[in-house]
């Protein structure tokens, strides 16, 4: 391969970077086209909660995590790897380590030493970024043409890998409006939906105003079979947060499908009930409910007030029914968030629109990598492992057809 080839790059973010480094590696010259003044704005953002970049369970159970994608992905994964993501971050510097819940992080906690390391290997590597570049498709010709701050120009690189995220946090550069671009272009694309994304609860205005903004911390959830374990928020339109995005995908269907769904919280999921039974079984004597609740169960006043609206107002009055309501509050969900709330985005191109190479079937030489295919996983690394290695796969299939 020499720089004769010219590859062009749509989409800076963790996707599109990691095509661009693999194909600048390989003396490709590569132009990374970016709508936003800079990259990585969502990365960057991932950072902000830490930037857990991959887990650490075995590889069994990680794929597993991709559900329906699972088989496709398999392979692309197995190559760009849990590993070789901790030993490409260790490259840039950035030290990772594994916290309590097997998610993996960099030491320091943040995305942009990452980044600015990242983009220095780039340019070293003769990388070209041209940001606010807006690509709107083809011409007639099949050039790509790009909306600038100078009008619109054409560019014909021999081959494009396209890494326009999904639509989630659009005012961080993704937004979805590829979707009518390659719809026209004859692919296949599965409607976008929120991911990991919170619900909407109609909390009586009380509870509301006093407890949004509040956690339930290390609680269990449940929906059809399906449990997790984790921290929710209350906000003022509902439920968000770790435990509710792990169910988030199953509850969102289920709401599409008929409008509402009950998600079961258990407020002690370390006990039994048996054991609250019996902390509960003390005389109430003269104190009110939730002074007996706090003392006897040491349940604080959100998730006291919690059970009252989950299980009315007046809460059952043995220990044993006053346990199985701790045990299994549940909360009505009656509808998703929106879009440009959600972690991340459910739908995109059909997997079944690309080859092995992840290149269009129905536009050779174009490729197509991270979000913006048709795969959805929980947050605890997963996502940014499948940009990564979507990345890595559409940059190795670019080589490929260049050499053929
Ligand atoms: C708050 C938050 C926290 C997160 N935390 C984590 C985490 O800790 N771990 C994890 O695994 N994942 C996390 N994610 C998800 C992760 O950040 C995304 O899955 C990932 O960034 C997607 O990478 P991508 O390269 O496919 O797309 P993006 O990062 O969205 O990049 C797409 C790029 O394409 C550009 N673009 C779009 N359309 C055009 C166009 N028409 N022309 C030119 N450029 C265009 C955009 O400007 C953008 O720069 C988080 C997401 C959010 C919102």
């Amino acid at each position: 391969m020499t720089t004769a080839h010219r590859v062009a790059v749509i989409g800076g973010g963790p996707a599109g970077l990691m095509a661009a480094e693999v194909l600048s590696a390989a003396s490709v010259a590569v132009t990374v086209y970016d709508r936003m003044p800079s990259l990585g704005r969502k990365f960057l953002m991932a950072g902000r909660g830490g930037l857990n970049l991959t887990h650490s369970e075995e590889m069994g159970g990680f794929l597993a995590r991709y559900g329906a994608a699972q088989a496709p992905l398999k392979p692309l994964i197995e190559a760009f790897t849990p590993a070789a993501l901790v030993a490409w971050a260790e490259s840039l510097g950035q030290e990772t380590h594994v916290g309590s819940s097997g998610r993996v992080f960099p030491k320091s906690h943040k995305a942009s030493p990452l980044l600015r390391a990242w983009l220095g290997r780039l340019q070293a590597q003769g990388v070209e970024v041209k940001t606010l570049h807006d690509w709107l498709g083809w011409d007639q010709k099949g050039a790509l043409r790009f909306a600038t701050t100078d009008g619109e120009i054409a560019a014909t690189p021999d081959a494009t890998v396209l890494a326009l995220g999904g639509a989630s946090w659009p005012k961080l550069g993704a937004t979805g409006a590829w979707t009518d671009v390659l719809a026209r272009a004859g692919v296949a694309v599965t409607a976008l939906r929120p991911a990991n994304v919170g619900f909407d609860v109609a909390w009586s205005d009380v509870f509301r105003d006093r407890f949004h903004g509040q956690p339930l911390k290390n609680v269990g959830v449940s929906f059809a079979g399906q449990a997790a374990r984790g921290d929710a928020m209350i906000t003022r339109e509902g439920l968000e947060g770790g435990s509710v995005y792990a169910l988030s995908a199953p509850l969102r269907d289920a709401i599409a499908a008929s409008g509402s769904a009950f998600l079961e919280i258990d407020l002690r999921p370390d006990q039994t009930i048996g054991q609250l039974t019996a902390r509960l079984a003390v005389p109430r004597g003269g104190q009110s409910m939730t002074n007996y609740l706090r003392k006897a169960a040491h349940l604080s006043p959100v998730e006291i007030n919690l059970l009252r609206e989950a299980h009315g107002v007046e809460l059952a009055l043995t220990a044993g029914g006053l346990a199985r309501a701790i045990k299994a509050a549940p909360i009505r969900l009656t509808g998703v968030r929106p879009i440009d709330r959600a972690i991340s985005t459910a739908g995109g191109v059909a997997l079944t629109e690309v080859d092995q190479d992840l290149m269009l079937r129905a536009r050779p030489g174009v490729f197509v990598a991270g979000e913006m295919l048709d795969w959805e996983a929980p947050t605890g690394g997963y996502l940014l492992q499948a940009c990564f290695a979507t990345g890595v796969a559409a940059a190795e299939g670019v080589l490929r057809r260049l050499a053929s």
